[in-house]
């Protein structure tokens, strides 16, 4: 059935072929570079890509959860990293101001940001808080109007490249867990932040990601995310809440591009003097993965529109970034087998893929950590809960 011709519609056709014709062919450069081209940088801007979560009032599409779950599963058609250079803008870099910022801090950067002039990141993991990142030890104390932030971050994405860095470091030196956090917005050029080169990594080359080094950096108490002290914490866990519903949705999108890659080689390539898609091994391996790739879709969409519909979605967006990570692993897993030693070989789209795509089970909550989480909250519901009880009949 055609999609209904809605503007929505309209602009997935639209980036759609903007992915195909024109991210896609540039993989090869990305790749051999560690850098998306200025040029495309400016297509993703042109496109609207920078400002997809970002409110309409503030220069940015206003989308919902749905809506941006069905942009991500476009986008992530072609190498993450594509998606990495506008995803902070229109994830977890905007997040925190749009859930808690004043009038005041959303009207200074959120409609740069939905340009994509200026890049944001998203600062909270450290060398000892990883997964427990209420450990984290990056101090703000208070001296008059202003905290001075002393600490370092790691592995943070867009960090070489960003003009603004949310940072979470602790205005209670007492205060232990996530008790005593701050969200700070600070700006590049302020004395006393410097960031490091962008690391060399497994994959998704062009997106950088590095550390962030705060030392007696001074910024006056506005550059507080919503002005309050000590809640930086929630305001973190409500970013990444809805990060999660869209990295599952990043998910999807490798794997239905590799299924269609494994699918062309098994017509093409021929072995025992038929294709080797004639093998029912190797139909298995395309069967499972499509099965999957749709089941991680349905859970993303379903997802999705609950909190749209201002439901909370607390395990099920663990669950869907639980299942969507580890199923596009499995997927490029088996594209790799299904491309035999030709996708062992640097240049081949399964090698690249299964690099890339390794990250997702690890960062934004790794697979554990969701594991926990979910059981977390499935203990907290009661046994009749409708979603999640046994029941195969309703009781009378
Ligand atoms: C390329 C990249 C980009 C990133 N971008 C950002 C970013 O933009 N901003 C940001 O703040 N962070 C970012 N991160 C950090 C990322 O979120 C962390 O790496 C991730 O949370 C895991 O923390 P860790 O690396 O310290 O691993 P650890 O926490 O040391 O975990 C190591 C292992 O122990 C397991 N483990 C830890 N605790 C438990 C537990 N309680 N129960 C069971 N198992 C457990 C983990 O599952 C994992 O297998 C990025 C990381 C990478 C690699």
């Amino acid at each position: 059935m055609a999609e209904a011709d809605t503007p929505f519609n309209r602009m997935l056709a639209e980036i759609y072929r903007f992915i195909q014709l024109e991210c896609i062919p540039a993989e090869p450069e990305v790749e051999e570079n560690d850098e998306i081209p200025p040029p495309l940088v400016r297509r993703m801007g042109e496109l609207g890509l920078f400002g997809h979560s970002i409110p309409r009032e503030h220069g940015g599409g206003g989308l919902g959860t749905e809506e941006l779950a069905r942009v991500n599963m476009v986008v992530s058609q072609a190498a993450p990293a594509f998606r990495a250079r506008f995803g902070g803008n229109t994830g977890i870099a905007t997040e925190s101001l749009i859930v808690d910022g004043t009038p005041e801090q959303k009207a200074r950067y959120l409609p740069r940001m939905a340009t994509g002039e200026l890049t944001g990141c998203f600062a909270l993991t450290e060398p000892e808080a990883g997964s427990d990142a209420t450990a984290l030890r990056t101090s703000a104390r208070r001296e008059g109007d202003d905290y001075v932030l002393n600490g370092s971050k790691c592995f943070i994405t867009n960090a070489p490249i960003a003009g603004l860095f949310t940072v979470f470091a602790r205005t209670d030196p007492d205060a232990r867990g996530a008790d005593g956090v701050t969200a700070f917005l600070v700006e590049r050029g302020t004395p006393g932040l410097a960031t490091g080169p962008a690391y060399r990594k497994m994959g998704q080359h062009g997106s950088p990601v590095g550390e962030v080094h705060l030392q007696d950096c001074r910024v006056p108490a506005s550059a507080i995310v919503g002005g309050v002290p000590g809640v930086g914490f929630r305001t973190a866990m409500k970013t990444l809440n809805k990060q999660r519903i869209n990295l599952a949705g990043l998910c999807v999108g490798p794997a239905l591009r590799l299924i269609d890659e494994m699918r062309r080689r098994s017509a093409s390539r021929v072995q025992s003097g038929q294709p080797i898609g004639q093998f029912q091994l190797v139909q298995q391996l395309i069967a499972d993965s499509i099965t999957e790739a749709h089941a991680a879709r349905a859970l993303v969409l379903q997802t999705a529109r609950k909190r749209d519909r201002g439901e909370d979605v607390t395990m099920e967006a663990s669950m869907c970034k639980l299942f969507a990570s580890e199923m596009c692993g499995r997927v490029a897993d088996r594209a790799v087998q299904l491309f035999g030693g030709s996708g062992y070989i640097a240049g081949n789209i399964a090698e690249q893929m299964y690099r890339d795509v390794r990250l997702f089970r690890l960062y934004e909550g790794t697979s554990q950590i969701h594991q926990l989480n979910i059981a977390k909250q499935l203990g907290r519901l009661p046994f009749d809960h409708p979603d999640f009880n046994m029941q195969l009949e309703p009781q009378a």
